[in-house]
Order: structure tokens, then C-alpha cells, then sequence
């Protein structure tokens, strides 16, 4: 059954603000088992409108508007759906609406503006819909074989009148079948070779269909399934399972889970402690730590130590290092981690059992031949058989500044899940450099 979504609102054609209705109504069309064909964006024009409506409904079963309902001479939704549904015909003044509208000014003691009544008129064919959180009412009417249905802009009055009076009026889905999605994240490939490795799963006319999207460096499978309940929960499975077999160990999670809270689920159940020593992402790390809600089970805390000076009073990194290697180093990420290891101290008495450190140029200045901007080393140091071990890790990361520290912080998550899953060291992560060193071999050539 295919939908459309038609937005209204100069502000939204021109970038102002960020179109958040058509997504949240193409979620819940899915989850009414209605699929979403369109999104269209158009100003606040009267035959723009007319046009889109006409050709949307010629198309569609479904058709959900938001906004342009509002009272201005901007509004001009009811006016175009006037147009298209009762073209020869004046729109008409309803009564009850009125009474709303009025009534909501009155119980605010505010007099009410004429030009408010606008919000009363509809094309006859129409029926309105209930608006308990402000004067818009909504619309619903049927033009041919499509269901219409417009909604105020704001999204809280919107998502509320969708749940209560758009969903439960969906056309029921063809022969009970029902659509689930579902999304699948990983961090450390790039999307053409993540979708390599997907292959097969990303036939256009697969049941379920797989696409991939990248934001904010994270990779995502999103997978779409549509039929029988109980089959499309069966191949959302089953394919779900594909692609985390195919991605693995890059792929961390799925739907709301983040890098922060797959890496704390890791520690938790090794009742491992980390903390973290922080250079050039300045506590982001710790930050994307403690979003997770009961990250204090494995996390204690950490270091900012932005100069050289902080790094050897805080870390006890040597001045040696410094000067002979440089703040970003590897050595002196080796250094940090191996100080945030033994000067952290958990509630447990006991010190942290993993010590994350990070170190680099951000950006956008600062860089050179040797060591350019997006450099990054991060260290990861661990106990083994109660002596330190540190793995160091070189990145070449590249990006605005802030893309550049949010890439250091999640690949630094990524490292702790490898090192958690005892995943090979040698299993690259993209932007990463050939050489690595450890503590124990030096200079390991990737
Ligand atoms: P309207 O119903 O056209 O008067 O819209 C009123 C307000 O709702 C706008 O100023 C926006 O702040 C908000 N709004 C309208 N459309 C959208 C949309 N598609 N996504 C998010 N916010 C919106
Ligand atoms: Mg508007």
C-alpha cells in the first residue's frame, strides 16, 4: 500500500528549519504496514500545494500532510486541499471547529484575532481532526482511492493527532501483512566495502531489502521486511544474523545501541573497570561513555590532560618521551595508557582493568610533513599476568576538526570491543596506519 508525505512550510524549503515530520511519519506508517514511495517538500504556495496534492493522490492509497494549517496567509494548506477535492465549491465554515478555537482562546482569557476562524473552514468533503494541543485541527477526506490526511506543523501537536486519529484510521494492510525494519551498525570499514562483504543481501529485489547509509562514520545495514507476521519476523532474523556474521567483528549493534553503550555491555559482563586518558578529543570519549545510561558499572573515570605538562604531572608520561617523541606519539600514547592504569582506582579498591588513551592533531592548524592534521595514536593498555601490556594504534583521520575528535573517540570504543573479543590484531580499522607498535615488539608492520 504506498504512501506519501507531502511537508509544507517555506521554513522548511529554505533550510531553516530541519524536516523532522516526514521521518517520524514514515516510521509509523511502516509500523501501520503502510509503505512510504515519497517525501515531498514544498513552500508555502497555494498552486505548489494544489500540484503536489494532485499528483500524490493520483498515486497513492495513503497521503499524510503536515503543516500550513495554521491561521496566517501563509496557511494555505486547507485552501489547497479545496483545490484538488472540492474545486468548484467554497470551503466550508464548521461550526464545532469554531467552538474549539474559540473556546481555546477563552480559556487562555485572550480575545481571539477574526483571522483565527480560517481555522474552522474546510472543504466539505473533509472532516476535521481533533487537536488537544493547539488551534489546528487536522483534516482527513478520501480523493479516489487515497486516504488524506493533514496535520499541523509542530511536531508535538502532529505526532499525537498521527497516533490517535491517522494510524488507527490506516487502511488495514493486504492480506494481514505487516512491514519491520531494522537497523544494523558497525564502525571501521568504509561503506563500499561493507557492502561488498554484503553482496547478495543487497539485490533490490530482495525480501527482506538491505541498504547501507553512513553517518557520522558509523555504517548501517538498513534492513526492510514486509508480509506474513510471522515469516517477516523469521527473515528479519535471519537476515539480520547474515549481515552481523558478514561484518563481523566491525559490526557493534543494532537500532539505538551506540559504540559507548556495545563496548559497556562488554565490560560488564567481564566485570572489567576502564577509565580513559584523553589528548585531542578533550573528554569526548568519556563523554560517549557516560551517555550510557549505568556506565558507572565500568567506567571510572578519567584524564584531560591537554598540555605536555598535564600529561607528565597527571600521567606521569616522561619528559623524555615528550621531548624526544612528541605529544603525539605513539610512545607517548603508550605512556598515558600506562599511567591512567596505574594511577586510576575503582570503588572495588582495585585499579581500572583497561586504560583507553588518546592523543592527536585535531586541527585545523598544527599539523606537518611527519605529523599531519588527523593524526591520531591511541593506546590501549591492559594487565597480563599482572604486568601492562599496550597495543598502539596509528590513525590518519580525515575531516573537519570535530570530525576528526569524533573519530578518534569511537574508533578509541572500537579498539576497547576488539581487545574485549580478543579479535586478531592484525584486523585493520579504516583510516588506520600500517605501522603499529606494541610494547612488546615494537614496530609491527600491519
Ligand atoms: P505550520 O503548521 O505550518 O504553521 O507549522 C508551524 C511550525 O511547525 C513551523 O514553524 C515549524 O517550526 C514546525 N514544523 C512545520 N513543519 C515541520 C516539519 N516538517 N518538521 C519539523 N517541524 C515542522
Ligand atoms: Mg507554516
Amino acid at each position: 500500500m504506498p504512501a506519501a508525505i507531502l511537508s509544507i512550510g517555506d521554513e522548511l524549503t529554505i533550510g531553516q528549519t530541519l524536516n523532522t515530520n516526514s521521518a517520524w511519519v514514515a516510521e509509523r506508517l511502516a509500523a501501520c504496514a503502510v509503505l512510504t514511495i515519497e517525501h515531498r517538500t514544498v513552500a508555502d504556495d497555494r498552486e505548489a500545494i494544489t500540484r503536489a496534492v494532485r499528483e500524490l493522490v493520483a498515486r497513492c492509497d495513503v497521503l499524510v500532510i503536515t503543516g500550513g494549517l495554521g491561521p496566517t496567509l501563509d496557511d494555505l494548506t486547507r485552501q489547497a486541499l479545496g483545490d484538488v477535492l472540492t474545486p468548484d465549491e467554497p470551503l466550508v465554515c464548521d461550526e464545532a471547529a469554531a467552538e474549539h478555537v474559540r473556546a481555546r482562546f477563552a480559556r487562555r482569557g485572550r480575545p481571539m484575532p477574526e483571522s483565527n476562524l480560517i481555522q474552522a473552514m474546510r472543504p466539505h468533503t473533509m472532516r476535521f481532526l481533533p487537536n488537544p494541543n493547539g488551534t489546528a485541527m487536522g483534516l482527513a477526506g478520501v480523493h479516489g482511492r487515497c486516504a488524506l490526511f493533514a496535520l499541523p506543523g509542530p511536531p508535538n501537536e502532529m505526532q499525537p493527532m498521527f497516533c490517535d486519529h491517522v494510524a488507527p484510521a490506516l487502511p488495514a494492510g493486504v492480506g494481514g501483512s505487516v512491514i519491520r525494519t531494522a537497523a544494523v551498525h558497525m564502525l571501521g570499514l568504509g561503506e563500499s566495502d561493507a557492502a561488498e562483504r554484503l553482496g547478495d543481501l543487497m539485490r533490490r529485489d530482495r525480501n527482506p531489502m538491505v541498504g547501507t547509509t553512513v553517518s557520522q562514520s558509523i555504517v548501517s545495514a538498513r534492513v526492510r521486511t514486509e508480509g506474513d507476521a510471522a515469516w517477516t519476523e523469521r527473515e528479519l532474523a535471519a537476515t539480520i544474523a547474515a549481515i552481523e556474521q558478514r561484518w563481523h567483528p566491525y559490526v557493534y549493534g543494532r537500532d539505538d545501541v551506540s559504540l559507548a553503550a556495545a563496548a559497556g555491555a562488554l565490560l560488564r559482563e567481564r566485570s572489567l573497570l576502564v577509565t580513559t586518558a584523553e589528548s585531542c578529543t578533550g573528554g569526548l570519549l568519556g563523554s560517549m561513555i557516560v551517555q550510557v545510561a549505568g556506565s558507572s558499572d565500568h567506567y571510572v573515570g578519567g584524564w584531560v590532560t591537554y598540555s605536555n605538562q598535564m600529561k607528565i604531572d597527571q600521567l606521569g608520561v616522561p619528559s623524555a618521551t615528550l621531548a624526544r617523541h612528541g605529544a603525539v606519539s605513539p610512545q607517548v600514547a603508550d605512556a598515558m595508557a600506562r599511567g591512567a592504569l596505574a594511577r586510576s582506582a575503582g570503588d572495588r579498591g582495585g585499579a581500572a582493568d583497561v586504560a583507553l588513551a588518546v592523543t592527536g592533531i585535531a586541527g585545523p592548524g598544527g599539523g606537518s610533513a611527519s605529523k599531519p592534521v588527523g593524526l591520531v595514536c591511541i593506546a590501549l593498555a591492559s594487565r597480563r599476568d599482572g604486568e601492562p601490556l599496550v597495543r598502539t594504534r596509528d590513525f590518519h583521520f580525515s575531516g573537519s576538526r570535530g570530525e576528526i575528535r569524533d573519530r578518534a573517540a569511537k574508533c578509541a570504543l572500537q579498539v576497547l570491543r576488539f581487545h574485549l573479543l580478543e579479535v586478531d590484531a592484525a584486523t585493520p580499522l579504516l583510516w588506520e596506519c600500517a605501522a603499529r607498535t606494541d610494547s612488546r615488539s615494537e614496530v609491527v608492520r600491519a
